[in-house]
């Protein structure tokens, strides 16, 4: 019976432990990598980039590696107008508020508020609007953070905009790269 019992409080911690990665805002364990080629969070992340985003992509691995950085994740590069509106309502949901985020777009995001929170109904929206990601033209990609302390996340910043990226946006789970 004790055993029974301790299975089930072994199941409930790991219960718990499932649900504080999901709170990460990210699939897949935390693991710290080991230097090394960059990884896609899903296969074709870099080959949706434009080919100038897609060459600041390749030269940061190559400056991350070369500085001893653990390897990159790509987690998300060109997004659909749907894409783009799911991410956001996850950042939405996570308590993320998206008018520091996109301050240059505050109209857009009115309009966005004022509809369903589907991302249907949001992707309807942005289709009627200039971008207002990079995202969406496929100059932005962004990497996972996890694993990565303080002071590589500040390296890794420094060698993307060496690497040709203009901005470097630390962001809750991730750093947004954009030209
Ligand atoms: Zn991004």
């Amino acid at each position: 019976m004790l055993a029974v019992v301790g299975v089930g409080v072994l199941a409930a911690l790991a219960a718990l432990a499932a649900q504080a990665a999901d709170t990460r805002g990210d699939d897949m364990a935390a693991d710290r990598l080991p230097p090394g080629p960059a990884r896609e969070k899903r296969p074709g992340i870099l080959a949706g980039l434009t080919p100038t985003a897609r060459a600041a992509a390749e030269e940061l691995d190559r400056l991350a590696q070369a500085a001893g950085l653990p390897a990159l994740t790509w987690t998300s590069g060109r997004r659909t107008n749907v894409e783009q509106a799911a991410a956001m309502l996850s950042k939405v949901s996570r308590g993320e508020n998206l008018f520091d985020l996109y301050k240059s777009a505050h109209d857009t995001l009115n309009a966005l508020f004022a509809t369903e929170r589907t991302p249907a109904a949001w992707a309807a929206v942005l289709a009627t609007r200039p971008p207002l990601s990079r995202h969406l033209t496929g100059e932005a990609v962004d990497v996972r953070r996890w694993g990565l302390t303080s002071g590589e996340l500040y390296r890794l910043g420094e060698l993307a905009i060496a690497a040709g990226w203009r901005r470097a946006l630390l962001e809750s789970d991730h750093l947004h790269l954009q030209l």
